[in-house]
């Protein structure tokens, strides 16, 4: 059939095993990026990307490939993100795909994204070519990986490739092996189309830009499509694939993998994970698994002078355009001002848009503490989902609350099980299971509190396991906890952007650790500071900043006016970022001490 030279796969891998480099040695030797130091990681397009070694929004590109027998392909290479915190837009690119190659480290074997990964491509009945990378060092041992790779996930590894994605060793037996083993696609032309967006951006000049792959029907240019989902109708401007420059085409087919432009202003109109179909023929049956991305993590974000509200809204709504899972609405602090609720998938993300706000924005912000989702039970029986700790309802109204739990899953060298174990106890954790993959490795399965991760989960896992632990996470559901709202106090007011919501067992260790942090973080000012924990009316911590006396404070400044006018204004220019509560000065790091408070 007309499909029978088509491939389509993405690549997975865990974090730093090899998939960017290998997909550049795949467009190099296919000729499609010419010189190799021209576009180093060509498929890591963003600069934060690249700095951070990762993948936020796939690429895709379409490889023409002559096999070693003279027969001609088209290669549709689907890239996805590389990070945990991007995990459904992973499964709707593996959906896109009839394989994909499974990259693993030869020097560190299987890790906890290996695993994550392979299972969802398993899911999607994905044929999996198994790349052992790396092989260039010394310290490699693809034998004993793939033997791994066998035990741990029953994956047929006889037929394995060693190769070193850095010198480009091997391949071209990867390029042979994906037309070999992986599937063609199959779909019938004449059937209603059925097309899967598995990626869209805002693209300033052609409007929304949709990725998707045909699984049955033909699309033409011109032709009035509907989205599934939200039943709405657009007329197709323009189709093309990326090879790897966008180039137009008349038509796609089945098995087809290419953009598509339809007068789209919105990325809502395009969500991830619809169905694309033709409005005179519609399809009945949509591509299953069509889900909203929800956000999980949520902070607010002010600017630091009231100014600045404008143009970070307007930078708001431009990140926005093109990152579909990034939501904010406007929200009102006493002690900050005017300001934004935003929300994110995960932290990786929230560092990310709060990055680029600085970077590409120049936006000078404050964010409070990051904060998870919490299910409210109202004595009347109302139930509503808060992600601002400061506008919980009063105690007495409440009947219960519960808060998101994920199951994660360690994977650790044996020495470190001790110390991730007391961790996972540490942050309130239910241990489910516990398993050798080798003689030296070890899979421990936990249940957690979000909230627990949300703060410094990741750094200390880190840091007790000396960086030798590897993990990974998904949602599982709401679970009733005995939590309570810990206000902080300056001065006698309640600062409404320092409230956390934590467990009452912990609220008053927590207390007095933040209120000894926000002591620490404010400056000594003419007059007292006192810095409170509160449940409710009760005090629980109390720390008090003595006053300066008058003279050290001229001594500092040496009476000289306009040094002291100097100071005054690299102040002001934010390089210290303040916002003022009361008469005292409330510097960036205080709202980021309930984070470090353990
Ligand atoms: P990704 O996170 O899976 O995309 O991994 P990258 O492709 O970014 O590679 C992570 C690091 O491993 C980079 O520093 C690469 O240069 C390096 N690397 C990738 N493949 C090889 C290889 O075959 N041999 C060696 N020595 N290093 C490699
Ligand atoms: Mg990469």
């Amino acid at each position: 059939s007309s499909t029978s030279n088509i491939r389509n796969f993405s690549i997975i891998a865990h974090i730093d095993h090899g998939k960017s480099t290998l997909a550049d040695r795949i467009l190099e030797l296919t000729g499609l990026v010419g010189d190799r130091e021209r576009r180093e990681q060509y498929l890591d397009k963003m600069e934060l990307e690249r700095e951070r070694g990762i993948t936020i929004k796939a690429q895709t590109v379409r490889i023409p490939y002559t096999a070693k027998d003279g027969r001609k392909y088209v290669l549709n290479l689907i890239d996805t993100p590389g990070h945990v915190d991007f995990s459904y837009e992973v499964s709707r690119s593996l959906a896109a795909c009839e394989g994909a190659l499974l990259v693993v480290d030869a020097t560190q074997g299987v890790q906890a994204q290996t695993l994550a990964n392979v299972y969802l491509a398993l899911e999607h009945d994905l044929e999996i070519i198994p790349v052992l990378n790396k092989i260039d060092l010394p310290s490699s041992d693809p034998d004993g990986v793939a033997s791994e790779i066998e035990e741990i996930i029953g994956l047929d590894c006889s037929s394995a490739i060693s190769v070193s994605a850095k010198t480009g060793l091997n391949v071209d037996a990867v390029l042979e092996a994906i037309v070999e083993k992986l599937p063609a696609p199959k779909g019938d032309p004449e059937a209603p189309l059925r097309a899967l967006i598995f990626d869209s951006w805002y693209d300033s000049y052609r409007g929304v830009v949709v990725m998707f792959r045909i699984l049955d029907g033909t699309i033409k240019k011109g032709d009035r499509i509907l989205i599934h989902s939200t039943r709405r109708a657009f007329e197709t401007t323009n189709l093309g694939v990326f090879s790897p420059e966008a180039k137009d085409v008349p038509e796609l087919g089945p098995g087809d993998v290419g953009f598509m432009c339809a007068n789209m202003k919105d990325l809502s109109d395009a969500p991830v994970g619809d169905t694309v179909t033709l409005m005179r023929n519609p399809t009945t049956t949509p591509f299953p698994g069509f889900k909203e991305i929800k956000p999980m993590v949520f902070c607010g974000l002010y600017p630091v002078e009231p100014a600045e509200y404008d143009p970070l809204k307007t930078a708001l709504e431009k990140l926005q355009l093109n990152d579909a899972a990034f939501r904010f609405e406007p929200e009102t602090s006493q002690a900050l001002g005017f300001g934004f609720r935003a929300g994110f998938l995960g932290l990786l993300h929230m560092e990310i848009i709060q990055e680029r706000l600085e970077r590409e924005f120049g936006a000078k912000l404050i964010a409070t503490a990051p904060s998870v989702a919490y299910k409210v039970t109202a004595t009347d029986g109302t139930v509503l989902v808060i992600d601002n700790p400061s506008k919980l309802p009063e105690q007495q109204s409440i009947a219960s609350l519960a808060e998101p739990f994920v199951r994660m899953e360690i994977h650790v060298p044996n020495e470190f099980v001790g110390a991730v174990l007391k961790l996972c106890e540490e942050k309130r954790g239910i241990q489910k299971d516990m398993r050798y993959l080798t003689s030296t490795r070890v899979i421990i399965t936990y249940e957690l509190p979000f909230a627990e991760i949300v703060y410094d989960f990741f750094d200390k896992l880190k840091s007790v396991t000396k960086g030798y632990a590897s993990m990974d996470y998904e949602f599982i559901d709401f679970r009733e906890a005995d939590l309570v709202k810990l206000d902080m106090l300056i001065n006698g007011d309640v600062v409404d952007a320092l409230a956390v919501i934590v467990h009452r067992e912990r609220a008053a260790r927590y207390g007095r650790a933040v209120a000894l942090k926000l002591k620490n973080s404010i400056p000594r000012q003419l007059y007292e500071v006192i810095v409170q924990a509160a449940i409710g009316t009760r005090v629980i911590a109390r720390e008090r900043n003595a006053p300066l006396r008058k003279n050290v404070t001229a001594k500092c400044y040496g009476g000289d006016i306009t040094r002291k006018r100097k100071l005054l204004e690299k102040q002001k220019e934010g390089k210290k970022r303040m916002k003022k509560m009361g008469s005292v000065e409330i510097p960036q790091e205080a709202f980021l001490a309930a984070l470090k408070a353990d």
